[in-house]
């Protein structure tokens, strides 16, 4: 698959075209970001860790029978996907309170939530991400009412598929996010599945094995990700 002009550069990843108009190359960065970009670092290896980790990932939510966007790991640290049309929509889902939630409701951290709340954060840095509702959704055309049953659908099924998966390596799905768009009509899971865009958990100690090492200053993020791959049974490139 021939790589062609950079579409877009975004915080984690590049997008690039590629001679096939329903394709595109997401390449993943080492760079890392936290609080809309206002703390950034370069973190060895952490492209490659988040791209192998996704394709891993968005590979067991095809086989659940999730449709998703990747096609084929193309490099270390490039994947072949669907050329998707984004909504700018972020779908959280929270097994667990932590984060946000907790700065907004007052909720003690590792507070169970049972059933799992659902949440939308509109993808703008500008804005700084803000929570909305359905209605915001409808009213301003970021995604059409039937688009948005399907996200919420979507999302619910990744939660059945991966907090299994991950309890079965010893590790908690605290929550997670996910971004959805397009293709010729159908909602199809895009971005990534990695520990940049979710909060896990080791199961006995609640020791923290996502990028809130990275938020918190913790240190040994990419360390806790290979930690979290090697669990999983994942290879990953020496
Ligand atoms: P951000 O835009 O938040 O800085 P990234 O650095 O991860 O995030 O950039 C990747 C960009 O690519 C995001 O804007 C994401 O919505 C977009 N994207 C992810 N998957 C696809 C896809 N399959 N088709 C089109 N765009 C995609
Ligand atoms: N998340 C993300 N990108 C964002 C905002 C949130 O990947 O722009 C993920 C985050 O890693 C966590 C979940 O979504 O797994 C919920 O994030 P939260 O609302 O708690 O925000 P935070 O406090 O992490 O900024």
């Amino acid at each position: 698959m021939e790589k062609r002009a950079e579409l877009y550069a975004g915080k984690a990843k590049s997008v690039y075209l590629t001679d096939d108009p329903d394709l595109l190359i997401l390449e993943f960065r080492d760079d890392t970001s936290a609080f809309d970009g206002e703390k950034m670092e370069k973190l060895a290896r952490k492209g490659t860790v988040n791209n192998y980790f996704n394709v891993f990932i968005m590979g067991k939510l095809a086989e659940a029978g999730i449709p998703v966007h990747v096609e084929k790991l193309l490099l270390d640290n490039q994947v072949l996907v669907k050329k998707l049309d984004m909504m700018p929509v972020e779908c959280v889902v929270r097994n667990i309170a932590a984060g946000s939630i907790c700065r907004r409701l007052g909720v003690e951290e590792g507070l169970d939530l049972n059933p799992p709340t659902y949440e939308l954060f509109l993808k703008n840095d500008a804005l700084h991400d803000p929570m909305i509702n359905e209605s915001h959704v409808e009213t301003f055309g970021w995604a059409k009412p039937e688009h948005l049953v399907r996200m919420k659908e979507l999302t619910f099924q990744v939660n059945d598929v991966l907090k299994k998966l991950f309890a079965d390596a010893g590790m908690l799905l605290v929550d997670y996010k996910l971004e959805f768009g397009l293709f010729h009509g159908d909602v199809v899971l895009g971005d990534e599945f990695s520990p940049d865009g979710c909060r896990l958990w080791d199961a006995a100690s609640r020791e923290k094995l996502d990028k809130d090492r990275f938020r918190q200053g913790l240190g040994g993020v990419v360390e806790a990700y290979e930690e979290v791959a090697r669990r999983l049974g994942m290879k990953l490139p020496e």
